[in-house]
């Protein structure tokens, strides 16, 4: 039998391109080309979830084709990995189990969960991240050349605003409501959107919208304090609030540039003491060939100062960034560095990915010579351009870095 999936049927990802999607990972071997062409500069938010690129989707997986653009879910059953689509399939079942109304909807197509990127509105400029995410990182990317300016000028475009100048996408949203299960919001930076505050708005003022069930998940880089935020959030039954966190002090500052740590820091403890038992503040900790080397001490200052549940992120693209890259001697002495930590500091690390998962997939991955030099030169193209420095920054794992290269 082939294998279906709810994505299509109930799910609407906007891009910050203006574009829609079934999911986060549909079309990331670009096989689909017709799924990007319909775009909220023509459309709105509900005539692109019923476009015909969105339909043939859902008649393909009714007519027990399997859309060759949902490969990352095909590869990662192929490995034994529950994919995005079997993960979803078990939350809803386990949402069937406990509430008969939800909707699993193969034959009447209807949003409701949502995953919202408005646009690439972002007050940082994060060295694992770039034009294409951050409208802070147009006018660097542009000085330094790292990319071409045509292409500078389409990611422009996805800084603009798009959702919140079509008034029509407010009132759909308004509609959409009581089907809603579940709102996410990343970014950009979210909490930066004005589209973020009128959805907040629309919400609190709903009638007894604490008894529509909605679950709200977040990944925000903590540089916004909120104070009305938690109004909302407490008539939700759930809110997922993931900050990203992937070092600590200097180190944090010069990856997160330009975050203060100790205003992240001040806002991580104001949203844990806002937070009521619906609301799971977690770190969100990307990691990288930035933060790889000292995700020891991340571990542990987390345990020391802010218990928070941590929660790791693999970065696989850029490719230069990606932590197989390093010298073998690097790894294993990464490996020692994480294995000397203690059961109560690594009691805070998600489970289902942690810090033994991160540690085999560097060991188990080789990259390549080529991906590590291009690693060190765009640091210090970048370096040059913010007078900042690697090597007084990250001074031990500096010296082993170029020691081997
Ligand atoms: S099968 Fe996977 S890639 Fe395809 S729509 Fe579903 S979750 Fe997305
Ligand atoms: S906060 Fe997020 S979107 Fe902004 S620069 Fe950093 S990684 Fe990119």
């Amino acid at each position: 039998m082939s294998r279906k999936c709810l994505f299509p049927f109930s799910n609407i990802v906007l891009n910050p391109n203006g574009s829609v999607s079934p999911c986060c990972k549909y079309n990331l071997n670009k096989v689909d080309t017709e799924i990007d062409i319909e775009t909220l500069y023509d459309k709105n938010i509900k005539e692109l979830f019923y476009q015909p690129a969105m339909e043939k989707i859902r008649n393909d997986f009714l007519n027990g084709i399997e859309p060759e653009a949902c490969k990352a879910c095909w590869d990662e059953e192929s490995a034994g990995i529950t994919s995005l689509r079997q993960h979803r399939d078990n939350v809803a079942r386990w949402h069937l189990s406990k509430r008969d109304n939800y909707p699993i909807r193969y034959q009447d197509p209807k949003i409701i969960t949502m995953d919202l990127k408005f646009s690439s509105l972002c007050n940082l400029k994060c060295r694992i991240c770039g034009p294409y995410c951050s409208s802070n990182w147009l006018k660097e990317s542009q000085d330094t050349g790292e990319f071409h300016e045509h292409t500078i000028k389409i990611f422009g475009k996805y800084a603009e605003r798009k959702f919140v100048k079509r008034e029509v996408n407010f009132d759909i949203f308004k509609e959409l409501i009581p089907d809603l299960h579940i709102i996410e919001f990343y970014g950009g930076e979210p909490l930066m959107q004005p589209e973020h505050a009128r959805i907040m708005d629309m919400l609190k003022n709903y009638p007894n919208v604490k008894k529509l069930g909605i679950e709200l998940f977040y990944n925000t880089n903590g540089t916004i304090y909120d104070e009305t935020i938690s109004e909302v959030w407490d008539k939700m039954a759930l809110v997922e609030f993931n900050i990203s966190l992937d070092d600590i002090g200097p180190r944090f500052e010069y990856q997160r540039h330009p975050a203060k740590w100790t205003e992240v820091i001040d806002n991580i403890k104001q949203y844990q003491d806002k937070a009521k038992d619906n609301v799971k503040i977690s770190l969100y900790t990307t990691i990288s060939m930035y933060n790889i080397f000292y995700i020891d001490e991340l571990i542990k200052f987390n345990a020391d100062n802010l218990k928070c549940n941590l929660k790791f992120n693999l970065l696989h693209w850029p490719d230069k960034m990606s932590i197989k890259n390093l010298p073998t001697n690097i790894k294993h002495i990464i490996k020692a560095k994480v294995e000397s930590l203690d059961e109560q500091s690594l009691s805070y690390v998600q489970n289902i990915f942690g810090i033994k998962e991160v540690i085999s997939f560097m060991l188990d991955n080789e990259g390549s010579t080529d991906d590590l030099a291009e690693f060190i030169k765009v640091t210090n193209l970048h370096d040059d351009y913010r007078n900042e420095s690697f090597a007084t920054t990250f001074p031990e794992y500096w010296s082993l870095l170029n020691e081997t290269n």
